[in-house]
């Protein structure tokens, strides 16, 4: 569709980004990308990707919709640290559409601003934000899989948007993967109790690539402790929570090849070394993954 017709816009203009979750990819992070150099040992890992070479190319691709647009949905890397991002919020403000333009985000959360940009202010003129927070554990098992989160600094900054954003909406979303699988339970807990998180604001999005960080790559035991947890969690819940967990419990039953536990094991061992953590010490009930 030629571009003077769009209204809705999703964009992911540059892989910059300041976390390096385990289960994230070089191409959508940079911060992963440097370490990716030594885990893969790949020669020519590209650390930085731009879908625009300039501020000035991006300004003229999108000059025939500032005044059409309606949504606009901003992906990482992590949108509130690229230059971009505030450029269309800008540009949005200058052609006076932004009253009338929503803005969705998938973000870390890590960031109120960038430099001298302050997303409060720029919210301000416009009507709608929703924010779908990636959180994938709470206190150091979150912190180990997504390498630069912080649940204190995390749980300040939803405080923070909340009481000084109006027309906000907070959706948590849970990247499902081997690491935390048995520990989604506790981690509705931490949000509901903690965050006042609603249940039918928390989402799930199981990892199936790369397969070795699947939720159906574990031994035949922890499958069974972690179906287990699931279905007696899922009886404490009301839908649309309570569907959300049986459906991640019904992924752990798929079958799994050997070759993924290994590719499982050599990759957190090589994480490990590069970033001095511990599998063993932050998951003690998995750790015989790696045996
Ligand atoms: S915050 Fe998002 S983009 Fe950044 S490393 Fe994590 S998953 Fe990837």
């Amino acid at each position: 569709m030629p571009i003077e017709f769009l209204k809705s816009l999703d964009f992911r203009v540059s892989n910059t980004c300041n976390f390096r979750c385990r289960t994230c990819t070089p191409a959508a992070s940079s911060a992963l990308a440097k370490d990716w150099v030594f885990i893969s040992k790949e020669k020519n890992v590209e650390i930085n990707r731009k879908a625009f070479e300039s501020n000035e190319e991006l300004r003229s691709y999108l000059s025939p919709v500032w005044s059409q647009l309606e949504k606009v949905y901003f992906a990482g890397g992590e949108p509130f640290l690229q230059v971009e991002h505030y450029l269309i919020l800008e540009e949005l403000i200058k052609s006076k559409r932004s009253s009338q333009v929503e803005l969705f985000y998938n973000t870390n959360l890590s960031v109120r601003g960038f430099g001298k940009h302050d997303l409060v202010e720029y919210w301000k003129r416009f009507p709608r934000i929703s924010l779908s927070l990636s959180i994938d554990g709470t206190y150091e098992k979150g912190a180990y899989i997504r390498d630069g989160f912080n649940w204190d600094h995390f749980k300040d900054n939803v405080k923070y948007f909340k009481e000084n954003v109006s027309g906000l909406e907070l959706f948590y979303n849970i990247t499902v993967s081997n690491f935390n699988g048995l520990y989604l339970p506790e981690m509705v807990r931490h949000l509901k109790n903690e965050l006042g998180a609603s249940e039918g604001r928390i989402y799930f999005n199981p990892v199936s690539d790369p397969a070795y960080y699947a939720l159906n790559n574990l031994t035949a035991d922890l499958k069974d402790k972690v179906l287990k947890t699931l279905i007696e969690a899922s009886t404490h819940l009301s839908s649309p929570l309570k569907e959300r967990v049986e459906a991640v419990a019904n992924l752990i039953n798929r079958p799994n090849d050997i070759k993924n536990l290994k590719a499982f094991q050599q990759m957190t061992k090589r994480f490990d070394q590069v970033r001095g953590q511990s599998f063993r010490d932050v998951f003690p009930e998995l750790s015989s993954l790696l045996k």
